[in-house]
């Protein structure tokens, strides 16, 4: 608007100085002689005139003796110059009058723009208070934006496609079957549960499951996510609830499912400096609605969320999200199965072992081995191959488990070296441990954030872990680190992630299973997943700073153990911590079969064309290292000597 009227303005300047330059460089030929607009009323009322010309404001008249003068008509007096003055001489036909001192354009012409700008306030306003009402029919703001999902044949899912989960397939079955044939179930009066919450880490099929619920029932999937609800405008969230409602509930038996609700569901006034009031608007609409429609109307809602905790408790209430369903991290057997279910379509080579794999892959979720086939049959493709084999399944897991290999990131000689002692440390502390899981795989390449990368194949999935297999746990994490610093008398950064995940297994030994004798059996604190700022700023610690300090000490205690029996442990096999060091770096990554080789002492194969040539020395040796390799040099020539 502004902008517009500085235009307009360069514009009027503009036009003014070129009509002073015309006005200065063409003169009037002749100058007319003037008179005042009260000698002009005199003349006219004097029978003077012959005649009058008018141009606006302006009027030249001439007199009855031939001469020509001008004037200028004052604004007032324009309006009804001509009836009060003129129209009787020139009906008697005394007086000759040309044009009008009429102003052209009537007085309602000049409000037109200023009746404009009103129209357009008002307009504004309705429309915000249309807004804030919601339901508004003449914007898309309101409209809410969920997604239809329509289940044709070619992406229907139903239970079949969902692996594993049997128990909560059973649960939602009896919601398949309500929204299948209704009347069944008002017919006998039962009261059918509104909605359903799933709750699970990301990633694990809550919105397939849902999918798979319609899909089941073969009815229409409305899908949106929380954080859709709650935008800039403000009353717009409310409003899009009213809609995804209404829509839903013309399209009835369907399912409506809710991404991510925390975002919405909150508990409410649980944020910081005071509630969102936006989101509770919008929460308390969804309450409304859930309330509002009839059970019968077979419109059931599915809401997903990672942090059931921090849900408004109003929502979990009867009539609303009544049941609950926990998806968790599938099993070794679930995990087999979804393998199954990801490969259905592609072509798999004999050597190919599901059960292998899913063995391998504790901790990922449906998701994750998802995307681990797909990542498998790229690889593949990318290799001309025409099927999918073992090895690229490996290499893909590695991938979806530490990002992309950067084969091409420069590494110096000595980040190399570091890496190597930091991996060949992990990796040979852990064989010599009894409670540690098997290494499956060592690099140096370094993936994602990771310098290195050590995989176990854990031998089995238990559902609880051992003091023993924690602190073993603790000394294989802090191997890498003590072999940093015995073998090359430098420390890296690298160790940094290992050290936090030690300190917490340390801590958790202490405060939640009571492992520590000192301290005792009892759980301090609620460790109940993370820190949400909101309702946990103000939770206050239950046990006192003396007991803190002597949880700290024990922390320490574990910590310090673990640290010196790796160490004692890594002193001991020097030599084979030193020739897996030596043979990551000349081949980068070494399998299974080869580092079992080199810890038995036997040699592996060199690969001539590939292997790179360098080796720990002796000069990057520490002279704590130095010391253990010529001991054991010494001892070994004095058993040959003995015998
Ligand atoms: P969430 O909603 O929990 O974040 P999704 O429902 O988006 O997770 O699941 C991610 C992917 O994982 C889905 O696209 C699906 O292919 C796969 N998936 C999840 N659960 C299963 C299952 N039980 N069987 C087979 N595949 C599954
Ligand atoms: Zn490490």
């Amino acid at each position: 608007m502004k902008k517009k009227m500085g235009g307009a303005g360069l514009y009027l300047v503009l036009i003014l100085l070129l009509v002073t330059a015309i006005k200065v460089f063409n003169p009037p030929a002749a100058t007319i002689p003037t008179k005042n607009f009260t000698q002009f009323v005199t003349e006219i009322q004097s029978d003077n005139l012959k005649s009058i010309k008018f141009d606006g404001a302006n009027a030249t008249f001439i007199t009855k003796d031939e001469k020509t003068y001008e004037t200028v008509l004052p604004e007032e007096a324009r309006v009804n110059f001509y009836n009060n003055y003129l129209k009787e001489k020139v009906d008697q036909k005394e007086l000759q009058v040309v044009g009008t001192p009429m102003k052209e354009t009537p007085i309602y012409m000049e409000w037109i723009p200023n009746i404009l700008i009103l129209g357009v306030f008002i307009f504004f306003w309705y429309y915000l208070i249309k807004q804030s009402q919601g339901g508004s029919k003449m914007n898309s703001f309101g409209k809410s934006k969920a997604k239809v999902v329509k289940q044709d044949d070619k992406n229907l899912i139903s239970f079949k496609d969902v692996a594993g989960l049997q128990e909560e397939k059973e649960e939602l079955g009896e919601i398949v079957d309500f929204l299948k044939s209704p009347k069944k179930f008002i017919n006998m009066g039962a009261r059918i549960p509104k909605g359903v919450l799933l709750v699970g880490p990301p990633g694990t099929g809550k919105t397939y499951l849902s999918k798979a619920v319609a899909g089941e029932a073969k009815v229409p999937f409305f899908i949106m996510s929380g954080s859709d609800f709650v935008e800039m405008f403000v009353g717009v969230g409310a409003s899009r609830v009213r809609d995804l409602f209404e829509t839903a509930k013309k399209n009835a038996p369907c399912i409506i499912f809710i991404d991510e609700i925390d975002a919405v569901g909150r508990k409410r006034g649980a944020g910081l400096g005071g509630g969102h009031d936006e989101r509770e608007q919008t929460l308390n609409q969804l309450l409304v609605e859930m309330d509002g429609f009839g059970t019968n109307e077979g419109v059931i809602v599915m809401a997903a969320t990672n942090r059931a905790d921090i849900l408004d408790p109003a929502l979990l209430r009867p009539g609303r999200f009544d049941r609950t369903i926990y998806v968790g991290v599938p099993d070794v057997k679930g995990r087999e199965q979804i393998l199954g279910v990801h490969s259905k379509n592609k072509k798999l080579a004999s050597d190919v072992d599901l059960k292998y794999i899913a063995r391998r892959t504790p901790g990922f979720t449906p998701a994750d081995l998802e995307n681990l086939m797909n990542e498998a049959a790229l690889l593949a493709a990318r290799r001309n191959e025409n099927k999918i084999f073992m090895e690229d399944i490996e290499e893909a897991e590695i991938k979806v488990q530490a990002g992309p290999a950067k084969k091409s990131r420069v590494v110096s000689e000595e980040e190399r070296k570091l890496t190597a002692v930091h991996e060949a440390g992990h990796a040979v502390v852990s064989t010599c441990l009894s409670n540690a899981d098997p290494v499956h795989m060592i690099t140096i390449i370094p993936r994602g954030m990771a310098g290195g990368f050590t995989a176990y194949t854990p031998e089995e999935d238990t559902s609880f872990i051992t003091k023993g297999q924690m602190k073993d746990r603790i000394v294989s994490l802090l191997g890498g680190r003590v072999a940093e610093a015995l073998v090359l008398d430098d420390i890296s950064t690298g160790a940094s992630n290992d050290i936090e995940r030690a300190t917490h297994i340390a801590r958790a030994m202490v405060t939640k299973y009571g492992m520590s004798e000192k301290i005792g059996t009892i759980t301090f604190g609620s460790d109940e997943g993370e820190i949400f700022v909101g309702r946990d700023l103000g939770r206050s610690k239950d046990y006192s700073e003396h007991t803190a300090s002597e949880i700290d000490k024990e922390v320490g205690n574990i910590i310090n153990e673990a640290y010196e029996k790796a160490k004692t442990l890594l002193s001991e096999n020097m030599e084979k911590l030193l020739a897996v060091s030596d043979a990551l770096l000349e081949k980068e990554t070494l399998d299974k079969h080869d580092f079992e080789k080199i810890m038995k002492g036997e040699d592996i194969e060199h690969d001539k064309e590939y292997a790179h040539d360098e080796k720990i020395e002796d000069k990057d040796l520490s002279e704590e290292a130095k010391k253990i390799v010529e001991e054991k040099s010494s001892k070994e020539n004095k058993d040959l000597e003995d015998k």
